[in-house]
This record gives C-alpha cells, sequence and structure tokens, in this order.
C-alpha cells in the first residue's frame, strides 16, 4: 500500500484464488507492523513510481520498506511478485544490502509516459504467451547468475526470478490473464505446505 496500483492486485489476487478455488486473505501493508501482524504467505511489491515508494517506505511513520526487504531476505523460500516499480525496488534495494532479483535494471528505459506500450509476451514460468502491458518501464540491462530469465519480449528480457522472487517490468495486474497471481498463490501453497 505504498503507493501505485495496489487495488487492482488485490482484484486480481482475488480472481486469481477463485480461479484456483480456495481462500485467500489480503493483508494492506502501510507501516512495518502490519506486516509483522500479517506474516503472509506471498507478497505483492505493486507498480507506481519507485522514488516515492522509496519515501514513503523509508518514512520514520511507516518503515515498511525496510521491514519488507529483511522479511524476504530472512526467508528465501517466500514468495514475491514485484511488478515494474517494484522490480525496480527488489532489483535495486538501495539499502546496502544484497539485490534480491540477481540482475540489474534502468528506471525509465524505454522514455516517457507516452512511450507506454503493449506487447505479446512468451513466459518459461507460465509455459505460455502473456499480454505485456509496459508504463514507464523500466529495463533489465543484465542478469546475474542466480536470476532466470522468466518472461521476454521478443529478445528482451522482462521477468528475472531469484528463489521464489519473480520480478516483471510490466503490470500483469492490468491485464485480464491472472496465470502470474495464479504462480504467486500456487508457489505459497507449496512452500506452506
Ligand atoms: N517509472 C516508474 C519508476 O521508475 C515505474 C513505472 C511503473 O511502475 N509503472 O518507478
Amino acid at each position: 500500500m505504498l503507493q501505485g496500483a495496489r487495488h487492482v492486485h488485490i482484484a486480481a489476487l482475488n480472481e486469481a484464488a477463485s480461479e484456483l478455488g480456495f481462500d485467500i486473505e489480503i493483508h494492506e501493508l502501510r507501516k512495518s507492523s502490519d506486516l509483522s501482524d500479517a506474516s503472509p504467505h506471498a507478497l505483492v511489491f505493486p507498480g507506481g513510481e519507485s522514488t516515492t515508494m522509496r519515501l514513503t517506505g523509508n518514512d520514520s511513520t511507516s518503515k515498511l520498506l525496510p521491514a519488507i526487504f529483511d522479511w524476504i531476505r530472512n526467508d528465501d523460500t517466500r514468495p514475491v511478485l514485484g511488478t515494474c516499480a517494484g522490480a525496480i525496488l527488489l532489483t535495486n534495494p538501495k539499502d546496502g544490502g544484497e539485490a534480491l532479483i540477481d540482475a540489474q535494471i534502468d528506471r525509465n528505459a524505454y522514455g516517457r509516459q507516452v512511450d507506454s506500450f503493449q506487447s505479446t509476451l512468451e513466459s518459461s514460468l507460465l509455459g505460455s504467451q502473456f499480454p505485456g502491458v509496459f508504463i514507464r518501464a523500466p529495463r533489465f540491462t543484465s542478469v546475474g547468475e542466480n536470476g532466470q530469465v522468466v518472461v521476454k519480449n521478443g529478445d528482451e528480457v522482462v521477468g528475472v526470478r531469484t528463489s521464489n522472487r519473480v520480478a516483471l517490468t510490466f503490470h500483469p495486474e492490468l491485464s485480464q490473464d491472472r496465470s502470474f497471481h495464479v504462480w504467486l498463490l500456487k508457489t505459497a501453497m507449496e512452500v506452506s505446505e
């Protein structure tokens, strides 16, 4: 709930859960204690504006961002889906600690808002195509040895996985396909069994 497209993710998660036929409980995280109170099985890092998210998430009234980074680092089986600005924060946490996705990423790398676009992607994670919505998107410039390329737009890498964390440079919540949210919930089920 730092900022950005979070309500659309909530709707997408609920739809994914009903596709899978199980109930989920969604916790809206605004401050660090929300995370400890919720002890979630999975986490979504929405898109939005990473600069704003860094400011709001590091503010002394919230401290949510460092709490989330700790939560992710404390157990690398924890399923995380980071989209667009969320992918930037996972790949470049800028907190002096290790990156949560082993790659390098450039902000706003396709240009300005008018350079936003849609494209049909190929995902090895899903084993299918996926409709990609790119809004002032970042771009992966390299992928490290602990980064697995899981989504491509032609030759370009647009999704990277490290452990059970997936960073996407597009907005899966803004298309009708719930496959990435289904992946997150299924992974959470497997990990917590
Ligand atoms: N341009 C944004 C940033 O740098 C990301 C855009 C998005 O999340 N749609 O944070």
